[in-house]
């Protein structure tokens, strides 16, 4: 991996306004491309149609843009590596799946999720748990041109990545060392689903290696996506990007930040006078950047930034976010 000027990514999906969770992702993001000088890709990932909302995307922008975030690539700003929105990138993940069929590691599937969750509380079942799709599942006798049968039927079926049976290593920058067997942890993993939608982890792969994206930093929600993501990255021909999950933030019951949290998005918070330094400088005490909470720009944190000091553990924000915030000198 490259460590002089990377390139990373913002990969907002516009479902919801920008939360603390959400800014300490991104904030770290960009500390750990600009303290190199690299690049920073937007890239909006608004495949999942039915849960877009709108006016969220330029919400993102806005609000990361207010907390003193800036990126090179993106919607609003032409790169080399374009189209910057998922919904606008079909042809490369056809692409991509037309190349996995060729190197048969796709089948098709036509269970549906209930039918998978009754196999597998049947007794000694095929499944052991509605999450693992088990190898033997798979299609042994597929025709040579079942997947030409597959495009022109409309599909009907999801389509599978026939996973490595191997253990996949990586290294974490915040978590260390980790391996997971995939196999194992979740099977053969839906790439297209039965109405044609892509999927998460496939559209993730083939833009980071399309994006030539070195560089992942993102929310730890996402730690267990990415042994899968590796294996796929491997079977598409790919380098891995290094990898950094920033641990979440709770809310004071300890929940992951959700949308009932509203009163701790960047749009709630400035309403309610908290600045962006205090903002960052909150964020920054709590993933152990600074010892203590202080007005802060992110740009002055660039000189503070160091992975080694990086905490991995979740943080929670008491019940009065708001009081202490504002009171951040
Ligand atoms: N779009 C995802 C999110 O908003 C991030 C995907 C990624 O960073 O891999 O949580």
């Amino acid at each position: 991996v490259n460590d002089r000027f990377p390139r990373g990514r913002f990969a907002p999906s516009p479902t919801g306004l920008v939360h603390l969770g959400n800014a300490s992702a991104a904030l770290v993001a960009w500390l750990s491309v600009r303290s190199r000088r690299g690049t920073l890709v937007w890239r909006l990932e608004d495949l999942d149609g039915p849960r877009v909302v709108a006016g969220m995307a330029d919400a993102a922008a806005r609000d990361l843009a207010w907390l003193g975030l800036d990126w090179d690539e993106g919607p609003d700003r032409p790169g080399d590596y374009g189209p910057y929105l998922q919904s606008e990138r079909s042809a490369l993940y056809q692409a991509a799946l037309a190349r996995l069929v060729a190197a048969r590691r796709i089948f098709p599937c036509r269970l549906s999720r209930k039918e998978l969750r009754e196999m597998a509380s049947a007794p000694h079942g095929p499944t052991a748990s509605a999450d693992v799709y088990p190898a033997s599942l798979r299609p042994t006798d597929l025709p040579d041109d079942w997947y030409e049968q597959h495009v022109a039927s409309a599909g009907n079926a999801a389509l599978r990545f026939r996973v490595d049976d191997a253990e996949t290593h990586y290294v974490d920058r915040v978590y260390g060392s980790r391996s997971e067997r995939v196999a194992e942890s979740v099977g053969d993993f839906v790439l297209a689903r039965r109405d044609g939608l892509f999927a998460y982890q496939l559209a993730v792969v083939v833009d980071d290696i399309a994006m030539r994206i070195d560089d992942v930093v993102r929310g730890a929600d996402l730690l267990d996506s990415t042994a899968r993501q590796i294996q796929l990255i491997e079977a598409l021909g790919g380098e891995r990007p290094a990898y950094a999950h920033v641990p979440l933030v709770r809310n004071a019951a300890g929940e992951k930040l959700s949308k009932r949290d509203a009163t701790l998005t960047l749009v709630a918070l400035r309403d309610a006078g908290v600045s962006a330094e205090q903002i960052v400088g909150y964020l920054a005490a709590s993933l152990g950047l600074l010892d203590e909470p202080r007005r802060m720009t992110a740009a002055a944190l660039l000189e503070r930034f160091d992975w080694s000091r990086l905490r991995c553990e979740d943080r929670r924000v008491p019940g009065d976010a708001v009081r202490i915030l504002r009171a951040i000198r």
